[in-house]
């Protein structure tokens, strides 16, 4: 049954202001780009958007978790299989630590095949001494420091959409093809993590879950018959802020009749384009995938409670995700409120913890930066606020690499302030490393726990 607004199109959003658009040169070259998108194939389907929305169903009513990780912007140079293959073995290893040490099923979402246009404070930067228009991600330009490189180029949108189809393409044999089967759960971990402590916390746990399948199969369980542990489900998600890309994706479902955003199974409204009377707000009421809406620390009850009519009016959960982002040292003091608000609602969220985007800061020579430590603080913060009001912390949402790079401060083996020149390659943000990430999970395990 569509349940749609009579007045909702895919294209219904181009009557109102649209937020963090690129200022594309050439709007005819632009409607091109998205007539020939509207002729190229889907890259999920309306049937997986419904599945990621039930395991987050689960999430909501309390009996799942939600591990929503990735780039802060993907890169069109990264296109070998590597760095997705390394990015996969640290979200799988997560997610058997969240798994394992909380008891509970994780529904695995990555920021991945098309998190490649970024929203930005400032229309303008300084690269090298050079005053350049703001880098929006390689859907819309190059990150060269060069003025003529950074005109937004419609073309890229289509570049863009291939780099995610063999992104997900690559995904999909991964974790249907045996990579992922619980039995590799030794091998998802990484050299530059095994020698870490939670590397080698790590090995234990996965000595633990080989004796666990071991018990099982002694008991006549058939593991070999059980899918579950052979295939997992990784979900692919993006923040939905270029339209012109989104709309030309949407396409009606062939079984129910609804639209679906066929880019990504799950997309995210940012921080700076959640107007209750914006475009983003617009298209994404009308489509019937799971969302999400990043909230900082300015976003009052009242807001956020009309979020969530517009954008739940059907009260279904999975639905919706409310990613808070308030910064380490004021989630405590902030998020109760929005938890009493949302709950006496009535409209069922899923209630995830973006630790990273309000614990930025600059160090002293000027790199862009994170400690490990604020993130750490602003999750417990985030458990605390929930247990005090007695909601359910759905999960985290957090930005990471499977490389070893130095880009955000401390963890278990610190990350010093003069190491971060060794690797900081981010497009972007700051993400934690991979023995970061994996140190992070354990800690979250524990939080569930305690
Ligand atoms: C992001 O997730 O990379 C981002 C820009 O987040 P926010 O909208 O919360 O600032
Ligand atoms: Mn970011």
């Amino acid at each position: 049954m569509a349940v749609t607004e009579p007045t909702w199109s895919p294209a219904s959003w181009r009557a109102l202001p649209a937020g963090q658009q690129p200022a594309w040169p050439d709007a005819a070259a632009l409607a091109a780009v998205r007539e020939r998108l509207r002729g190229m194939p889907p890259l999920v389907f309306a049937g997986e958007a419904r599945k990621l929305l039930h395991g987050l169903g689960e999430v909501a009513e309390g009996r799942a978790l939600l591990l929503q990780a990735g780039d802060c912007v993907e890169s069109f140079r990264e296109v070998s299989p590597i760095p997705i293959r390394e990015k996969l073995k640290v979200l799988l290893q997560m997610s058997a630590v969240l798994t394992f040490g909380a008891s509970l099923p994780v529904v695995k979402v990555g920021r991945v095949a098309g998190q490649f246009a970024k929203p930005r404070s400032a229309d303008t930067e300084i690269v090298d001494g050079v005053e350049l228009p703001s880098f929006r991600g390689h859907t819309v330009h190059s990150d060269e420091a060069d003025a003529a490189a950074r005109v937004p180029d419609p073309e890229r949108i289509v570049q863009g959409y291939y780099q995610a189809a063999s992104t997900l393409n690559l995904l999909r044999a991964y974790t249907k093809g045996g990579f992922a089967d619980i039995t590799q759960v030794h091998t998802w971990n990484k050299e530059f993590v095994a020698s870490s402590s939670a590397g080698q916390r790590y090995e234990q746990l996965a000595d633990e879950i080989g004796r666990a399948l071991a018990f099982m199969q002694a008991c006549g369980i058939d593991l070999a018959a059980e899918r579950s542990l052979h295939e997992v489900d990784v979900w692919t998600s993006h923040e939905g802020l270029l339209l012109d890309y989104e709309e030309p994706l949407t396409r009606k479902d062939s079984l129910t009749g609804d639209w679906y955003a066929c880019s990504a199974h799950m997309l995210w409204i940012g921080e700076r384009t959640r107007e209750l009377d914006g475009a983003h707000v617009e298209f994404f009421s009308g489509v019937h995938n799971p969302i999400g809406v990043k909230l900082g620390p300015a976003a009052t009850a009242d807001e956020v409670v009309a979020l969530c009519e517009r954008l739940n009016p059907r009260r279904l959960p999975g639905r919706l995700t409310l990613i808070a982002r308030m910064g380490a040292d004021r989630v405590r003091e902030l998020l109760p409120p929005l938890l009493r608000a949302v709950r006496e609602s009535g409209i069922p969220v899923v209630w995830a913890c973006d630790p990273m985007h309000a614990n930025v800061f600059r160090t002293a020579s000027g790199v862009k930066t994170r400690r490990f430590d604020d993130v750490m603080r602003e999750i417990e913060g985030f458990f605390a606020a929930h247990r005090a009001v007695g909601t359910w912390p759905g999960g985290v949402h957090l930005e990471i690499t499977g490389e070893d790079v130095t880009e955000c401060l401390g963890g278990a083996e610190a990350v010093l302030e003069e190491q971060l020149d060794h690797r900081y390659e981010t497009l972007c943000d700051p993400r934690l490393n991979a023995r970061q990430s994996l140190d992070l999970a354990f800690r979250v395990a524990e939080l569930m726990r305690g």
